[in-house]
């Protein structure tokens, strides 16, 4: 057995899938399945990337032929992104190998043929390590790894028949209503301690003094509908890690704290000492936000804040 083989249908997750296996000493090759996915990936210092060309644009028909793939060449390994596609693709890959499979791992190291995995279970709350010898698929989100270099690789065409019983017949994007807070430096997050909507308008005040985005907890978003539903962070919202993220009038229960916890500076402002966000801040303040932010907004206005 050799090699481990990666697979995403986002080129910056495969960049890092590849930094990952450029760590374990083992080479390292990317599946790619389509032209675009191929061309994509093509310096991105693998040791190959094996194009499997086939008649279909949908990359989870083609589970089979990378079953059949990974077992001819013997693989050691297949990391994929955790994508929704790269998902559900990793998933039938593991149906067919009849393997076991980690999804959404937080941290993975391949080491002597032994993988070990550490992931989120009960809503963040705690931290699974598992291990497993020999085969396996592990699906891994952006921003673990750091990307690999831009070295060019062999590209490999091998012609496949991928599964032809679904086909893509229109493709229309997701309307947002808000911004894209996973790209944010900046997060202004509220909670369900702001007293009325109008109250709005000092977090968007504290905002632009910054140059923040506004986020929010899932009440605020999808009970009061003050702000979209795109906007709430946390377990079943979005995962955002700006650079900073101020916290105000959030108690910071564990499946909001999972949606922020990569933030590099969290600030938070609440008047019970006892919230939970306390312990996942790196600045506290114990206050009413009624005194807190407007301070704040008149101190950063007479400063330079970067
Ligand atoms: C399966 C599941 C998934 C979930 N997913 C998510 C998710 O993705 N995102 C999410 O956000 N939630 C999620 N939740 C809900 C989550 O458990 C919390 O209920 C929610 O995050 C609480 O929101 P909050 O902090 O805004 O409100 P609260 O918990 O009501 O907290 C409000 C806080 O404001 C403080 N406060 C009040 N007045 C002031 C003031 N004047 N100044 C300063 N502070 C003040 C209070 O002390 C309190 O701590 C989920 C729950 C479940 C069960």
């Amino acid at each position: 057995m050799s090699g481990i083989y990666v697979y995403s249908d986002k080129p910056d997750i495969v960049a890092e899938l590849v930094g990952f296996g450029r760590g374990t000493g083992e080479n390292i090759h990317i599946i790619a399945c389509t032209s675009v996915e191929a061309e994509n990936c093509a310096e991105l210092s693998a040791d190959k990337v094996i194009f499997l060309k086939g008649d279909n644009d949908m990359v989870e028909n083609y589970a089979k032929p990378i079953a059949e793939l990974l077992q001819a060449e013997g693989a050691l390994l297949f990391v994929v992104g955790a994508t929704p596609r790269g998902r559900d693709l990793a998933a039938r890959v593991a149906g067919y190998l009849n393997c076991g499979m980690v999804s959404d791992v937080s941290s993975v190291i391949y080491e002597n043929g032994k993988t070990i995995t550490k992931r989120l279970i009960y809503g963040g709350a705690l931290v699974r390590k598992e291990s497993f010898s020999g085969f396996g698929v592990v699906t891994v989100p952006a921003g673990i790894f750091e990307p690999s270099g831009n070295e060019k690789a062999e590209v490999v065409t091998v012609e496949v028949q991928p599964d032809k019983r679904a086909k893509i017949v229109s493709i229309s994007p997701i309307l947002r209503e808000g911004v894209d807070l996973t790209a944010a430096e900046k997060i202004i997050c509220v909670g369900m301690g702001l007293d009325k909507e109008d109250d709005m308008q000092m977090a968007k005040d504290l905002s632009q003094v910054i140059g923040a985005e506004i986020g929010c907890t899932r009440g605020v978003a999808e009970d009061r509908r003050w702000l979209p539903v795109d906007s709430y962070i946390g377990l079943s919202g979005i995962t955002v890690k700006p650079k900073l993220l101020i916290s105000i009038a959030v108690s910071g229960q564990i499946q909001h704290a999972v949606g922020i916890r990569d933030s590099k500076i969290i600030v938070a402002i609440n008047t019970d000492i006892k919230a939970p966000i306390f312990s996942v801040c790196d600045y506290g303040i114990v206050g009413d936000m009624y005194e807190v932010v407007p301070m704040l907004i008149k101190a950063l206005k007479n400063n330079s804040f970067n």
